[in-house]
């Protein structure tokens, strides 16, 4: 770590943990952070969590946990070249799902909807709360103590109501100003994993037409590159060779455009970073090819009807599965109810729709499917 460019976080710099330990033995602060997001359970339950493709629906698929995997290995890349703090943009990358529901945005909008009338529900804070509260895993402290630098980068985006009630976490979004690098490396790396997987994972599937794929430049470029080279590989294996030169190419460009822009600023202390514009971006050219991608992503594959039926179940397991939690809390498990009645607050009701929300959020999907199953097939008498 004493390679770190003096405007990364560090030991030095960091704002620490809302409860006091003493340093690691062995490891750096952020090594720890990192460390304990992998010993959480809701890591472990990113395998079971659909990215685009619910889980069982094929085993060559991402899931949230491999998603997770990709984006830290992305931003691990960049963040050494840069001399930032590569453990603490890894613990943000396997962090920053953590708050996912079951079946991924069909799961978020459902819940959303059920917690309208009691604060909505975003899976970004979640994750914050995860990490935060949800864990329960030390004796001394409900979360997992992370750092303010983890916690930042774990939180994106906030709304202002939001962020007022997040102390000093929340007064970015207020001040409108910026993360450290590492969050920002976190943010570039999450976007940069999820098109190419999702190209991939979509092409596999068969969901997306290399016809109109050929229409986009950044697949056009890399793709017509490989098929000129090796013509006689079969078409799978040039579809991986372009998905990995893409990766690559946009890597570079992030890389080169963030350390031009950090240059140009010349910043002496993360004070200078937190107050300057972003900095980790994508050049102009590759951030409108990566836009044109998503673009064509969210009109081909997240709106292809295979996939929205998909979405549609989904969203029917989890409204049904609120509802009937809200209606009787007494098919919870005991654990779920004992959190609903320790709360002696006067809103009960947002109370215990908060609980159930955290329950259900925490579900797999093929958890919630058989909870579903459970509580609704009168056959199913366990
Ligand atoms: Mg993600």
């Amino acid at each position: 770590m004493s390679n770190l460019a003096n405007y990364a976080v560090s030991e030095h710099n960091s704002k620490g943990r809302l409860t006091f330990e003493s340093a690691p033995q062995f490891r750096s602060q952020t090594q720890r952070d990192r460390d304990r997001v992998i010993h959480s359970g809701a890591f472990r339950r990113l395998e079971y969590k659909t990215q685009v493709f619910v889980n069982h629906e094929g085993d060559m698929f991402r899931t949230r946990l491999t998603h997770s995997i990709e984006v830290a290995q992305i931003g691990r890349s960049i963040a050494r070249v840069m001399k930032l703090n590569e453990d603490l943009v890894e613990a943000i990358c396997l962090a920053h799902d953590l708050g996912h529901t079951p079946f991924g945005h069909a799961g978020q909008d459902a819940l959303n909807r059920c917690m309208k009338k009691y604060g909505g529900f975003e899976h970004n804070l979640q994750s914050l709360r995860v990490v935060d509260q949800l864990e329960e895993r030390y004796a001394d402290f409900s979360g997992l103590n992370l750092t303010f630098e983890a916690r930042e980068g774990i939180l994106k985006h906030c709304s202002k109501v939001e962020a007022r009630k997040l102390g000093e976490l929340g007064q970015r979004f207020i001040q409108q100003t910026q993360p450290s690098l590492e969050a920002q490396v976190a943010d570039l790396a999450d976007a940069i994993a999820y098109n190419n997987h999702d190209l991939d994972d979509g092409l596999r599937a068969g969901l997306i037409e290399m016809e109109s794929l050929r229409e986009q430049t950044l697949f056009a470029m890399h793709f017509d590159d490989v098929s000129q080279a090796w013509s006689s590989l079969p078409v799978r294996r040039m579809i991986y060779e372009t998905i990995r030169r893409m990766i690559n190419y946009q890597v570079v460009d992030l890389v080169e455009t963030s350390q031009a822009n950090v240059k140009k600023l010349g910043p002496q202390s993360i004070a200078d970073i937190r107050q300057s514009e972003r900095l980790i971006k994508l050049s102009g050219v590759g951030y409108s090819q990566h836009k044109a991608l998503k673009k064509f992503l969210k009109e081909t594959l997240y709106c292809h009807y295979r996939v929205h039926r998909m979405s549609l179940k989904a969203s029917k397991i989890i409204l049904s599965l609120f509802e009937v939690f809200m209606d009787d809390v007494r098919v919870l498990p005991k654990d779920v109810q004992y959190r609903i009645t320790s709360e002696t607050s006067q809103e009960n009701e947002s109370h215990q729709a908060r609980m159930i929300a955290d329950y259900i959020a925490g579900m797999t999907d093929r958890f919630a499917i058989s909870e579903y199953e459970k509580l609704f097939n009168p056959l199913t008498l366990t």
